[in-house]
């Protein structure tokens, strides 16, 4: 199964020059969603995990269904407000300007293995910092995984000694 049938590419979304790619028709399709989890499964079932954690928003729509399916928890990442009990937020730099990730200080337990999943690897810099906010938690870090990963940004430089599972490359 290629999953790039699925993704829709939208050129000069959200501005002239990105080609954005579009997960809501794999979404739309309830048998490809279920493949592209159950893929995603197998590509981390060697792996030791006690949690998924997923940055907003579409990082829930592939973490959450991960993490049904491998039996562990789900913990969101949070863009800084939205998060009703004490947290810690890490500051990160986006193209224009700089935002806050936040996690409720809780989320994690020392010593908890946590993968982090999100639909798209792109700069690496969204992933990166929850990173960094898991390991403040004292959690351990054991992968990421993606759908979609965009190879010539090299998100990867971002993650040292970090796995990365993606499904599908784009150049
Ligand atoms: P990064 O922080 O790695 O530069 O960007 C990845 C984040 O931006 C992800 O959370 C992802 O949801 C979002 N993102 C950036 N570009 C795209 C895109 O082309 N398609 C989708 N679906 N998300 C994108």
């Amino acid at each position: 199964m290629d999953f790039k049938d699925y993704i829709r590419v939208i050129p000069d979304f959200p501005q002239p020059g990105i080609s954005f790619k579009d997960i809501t028709t794999l979404l739309n399709d309830g048998e490809k969603y279920r493949l592209a989890i159950e893929e995603l499964k197998s590509r981390v079932s060697h792996l030791k995990i006690d949690l998924i954690a997923g940055p907003e928003a579409r990082g829930f729509v592939v973490g959450a269904p991960l993490a049904y399916a491998l039996g562990v928890g789900f913990v969101p990442i949070r863009k800084s407000g939205k998060l009703p009990y004490e947290t810690i937020e890490v500051g990160y730099d986006l193209e224009y300007g700089k935002d806050k990730l936040a996690m409720h200080t809780d989320a994690v337990k020392p010593g908890q293995n946590v993968l982090i999943a999100d639909d798209l690897l792109a700069t690496g810099g969204t992933i990166s910092t929850s990173v960094d906010l898991v390991r403040k938690l004292g959690g351990n870090v054991v992968g990421t995984a993606f759908l979609i990963e965009l190879g010539d940004l090299n998100g990867r430089a971002k993650l040292p000694g970090i796995d990365v599972f993606s499904l599908v490359h784009y150049d």
